[in-house]
């Protein structure tokens, strides 16, 4: 299948995960894919199983001028970029009397101003150009209610809020935006919870893997004409929420 021959993509978090099922698919469907993420080893490998145009490059987007400097490297290497899957992400989850502090500013950093930022500049650069796709990468935990979720959960929310706005702001420019929120899926984000000796997420249900979001995420980002997926949610089967 090759619905994306010719476009660029680049997919933050690709050294694992849903990021990298996502980076596997969008360049199965054509694209020069470009991996982003802190561990260099793991794109490195990645990008050359992979072949065909792929490339990578270490970033900690946590840090403020990341995006700018994703956009100037994906700028010479490309020229233009088609897709961009704003997918990095970590998890931490804590009752407010056992919340650390210390996880807050992390937190904002990566999985709300670092997706905003990167979502602003990649705008105006698709916008200049015509064309485009954005996905933010939410969860379904931006629309549940529970107990230890508020701070992750109020972000991908407010993510949520943002994406929405940014696909409006940019309606009629030819630059499709939408938000893919996945249900349980198992991956290394529950690694932390899990080194605490707290159970996983993905083990309380039977969890997705990571092909069943990239497949969404292929899904919007192969819209054509006038339609644009803008929001899918992909729930396991026996979540009950
Ligand atoms: P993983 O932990 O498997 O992957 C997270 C990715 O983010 C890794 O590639 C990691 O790479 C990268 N990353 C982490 N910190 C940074 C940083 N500072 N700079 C650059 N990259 C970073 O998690 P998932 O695949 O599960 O998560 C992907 C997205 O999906 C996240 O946004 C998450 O919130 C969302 N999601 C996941 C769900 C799930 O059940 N798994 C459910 C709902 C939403 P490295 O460490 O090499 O930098």
């Amino acid at each position: 299948m090759t619905s994306l021959a010719g476009k660029t993509a680049i997919v933050t978090g690709a050294s694992s995960g849903i990021g990298e099922a996502t980076a596997r698919r969008l360049a199965r469907a054509g694209a020069a894919v470009m991996l982003v993420a802190r561990r260099s080893d793991r794109l490195e490998r990645l990008a050359t199983e992979i072949g065909d145009g792929a490339s990578y490059v270490a970033l900690d987007l946590a840090q403020a001028g990341a995006p700018q400097s994703l956009l100037d490297t994906a700028c010479e290497r490309f020229g233009q970029v088609d897709i961009l899957v704003n997918n990095a992400g970590i998890l931490r989850t804590s009752h407010f009397d056992a919340f650390d502090l210390a996880e807050l500013e992390p937190l904002i950093a990566l999985n709300f101003a670092a997706v905003v930022r990167s979502s602003i500049l990649f705008a105006r650069h698709m916008k200049a150009h015509g064309s485009g796709q954005i996905v933010n990468l939410s969860s379904i935990g931006a629309s549940i209610t529970a107990a230890g979720t508020g701070v992750y959960g109020g972000l991908k929310a407010a993510l949520e809020r943002f994406t929405e706005v940014l696909r409006i702001e940019l309606a009629g420019s030819g630059v499709r935006v939408g938000l893919v929120a996945p249900g349980t899926t198992t991956t290394e984000i529950f690694a932390e919870m899990k080194s605490k000796g707290e159970p996983g997420w993905d083990e309380f249900i039977p969890s997705m893997v990571p092909d069943d979001i990239a497949r969404a995420i292929l899904f919007m980002c192969e819209q054509t004409g006038n339609a644009n997926a803008a929001r899918l949610h992909v729930y396991a089967t026996s979540e009950g929420f």
